[in-house]
């Protein structure tokens, strides 16, 4: 059961000392109880409260990571039910599956589309993190067959190898066990077989159950096996059960701290339809899921899934920000033109990325507004005339180009005369409003 607060309070060293970020031992227990701090965080706690907390302490969502190296997945540790609470922390992985009863030449376009499916999104590298090997043959040789193609093709890619017979996935996890990868497919038939097949592979373990409770006996018997790194799928396949189970499985292990059902969720949402897919997909990513499995990976459905797998992960109480410093876009003279906006990371990137559309090369000077975008800076006086004035003093830039004329966004175009006052010599010329304007205007001067 979860230690309320005033239990935690009891264990903890009571010098309010503060080396933890919280005014108080009290207060830190108080975070600690809503799993909104690690233990860790505090230096002076007693290895005994070390030992009856460690279990309250620990994530409500075991964090379990798959594959190796700089492609592995973390997946778990999550704390809270809604984003807005605290922040979801490890991103949900996708996994493209691919049948081992393909043929070669699918399979490995397949896999090579995986590989390249790595986009940069707001300076995030973002990706299909995952292969599901299913074995639709029902026939161990083309299952391995089809393991050892894929890992050939994309030896970096985490792997999933998803059958429920155990001499199958023997055969075709010892193949990738060095690459740590998911055995999907331990089910209340051959529970005990597929934990040693996991076991002496260090695979991950898949279970699988009908309904929940189920689910919930069968990790319960399992982790009595000796497997304690489980993914947990308790049937749900139409977006209605992805939706009910998912939640109902996160609820359980983040209100109740109910172990049995404390894994990281995997959804299955195939579809022949590929924009059905990305719908049952999207409900994975907002509704819980730690790997949505698809069909198929095509460049517009990534790019919708990926785009809002990395808005909810984003933590919302962290504006994503870029380096204050003036920016050169493509090779610029100096003569080139100077504009300003602000750090917030979507705003540079778009900003940035239409002034290089443009082709004409410039400096863009990029001011820290902690990470708010041009207007809500502005409303918050964080993109003033003043700061504007002095962050351009002492940037140097005065040293690197020949003339003083500043391009301000237009939406700010308020600012203008205020600034031109407070930076004598210097001519401020108002921008367009819209980024996807830049090309044009710059062009226009060039
Ligand atoms: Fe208390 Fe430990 Fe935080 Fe100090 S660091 S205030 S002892 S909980």
């Amino acid at each position: 059961m979860a230690l309320t607060g005033v239990e935690i309070f009891k264990l903890l060293p009571k010098t309010n000392c503060k080396k933890c970020g919280h005014p108080t031992c009290l207060a830190f227990a108080m975070k600690l109880a809503q799993r909104q701090a690690s233990l860790d965080a505090c230096p002076d706690v007693s290895e005994e409260a070390k030992r009856v907390l460690g279990e309250a302490s620990a994530p409500p969502v075991r964090p379990i990571t798959l594959g190796v190296g700089d492609k592995a997945v973390k997946m778990g540790e999550e704390t809270v039910l809604f984003r807005h609470e605290k922040k979801f922390v490890n991103p949900c992985a996708f996994a493209v599956e691919i049948k081992d009863t393909m043929s070669d030449g699918d399979i490995n376009r397949i896999a090579e589309e995986v590989v390249n499916s790595e986009i940069d999104r707001v300076g995030q590298k973002l990706r299909v993190d995952a292969i599901c090997i299913s074995n639709a043959s029902n026939d161990a040789g083309k299952l391995v067959a089809a393991v050892k193609t894929v890992a050939a093709k994309a030896p970096a890619v985490p792997l999933i190898i998803s059958t429920g017979n155990p001499a199958a996935a023997e055969a075709a996890v010892k193949v990738v066990a060095d690459k740590r990868p998911i055995l999907f497919g331990a089910d209340e038939s051959n529970a005990d077989a597929m934990a040693n097949v996991a076991k002496a592979n260090k695979a991950i373990l898949g279970v699988s159950a009908k309904g929940l409770d189920a689910l919930s006996s069968l990790t319960e018997k399992i982790k009595g096996l000796g497997v304690e790194d489980m993914v947990i799928d308790g049937g749900a396949r139409s977006a209605k059960e992805i939706l009910r189970d998912n939640t109902l499985v996160r609820r359980a292990a983040i209100k109740k701290n109910f172990k049995p059902l404390g894994y990281p969720v995997i959804t299955f949402a195939q579809r022949d339809d590929s924009m059905l897919e990305a719908l049952v997909a999207s409900l994975g990513i907002a509704k819980y899921a730690s790997i949505v499995v698809v069909n198929s990976v095509e460049k517009w459905k990534n790019l919708a899934l990926f785009t809002l797998r990395q808005n909810i992960y984003t933590d919302p109480q962290v504006p994503m920000q870029v380096e204050q410093k003036i920016y050169k876009l493509g090779e610029p003279t100096p003569e080139s033109p100077l504009m300003i906006t602000t750090n917030f990371s979507l705003t540079y990137f778009i900003v940035s990325g239409e002034a290089e559309n443009s082709k004409v090369p410039c400096r863009l000077a990029v001011m820290d507004s902690e990470g708010l975008s041009v207007l809500t800076a502005w409303a918050a006086g964080k993109f003033t005339a003043s700061k504007i004035a002095t962050f351009i003093q002492e940037s140097g830039i005065e040293n690197e180009i020949k003339h003083r004329e500043l391009i301000i966004p237009g939406y700010v175009a308020i600012l203008s005369g205020s600034i031109e006052e407070k930076l004598p010599g210097w001519k401020v010329t108002v921008g367009p409003r819209e980024a996807n304007a830049l090309p044009a205007f710059l062009r226009s001067r060039a």
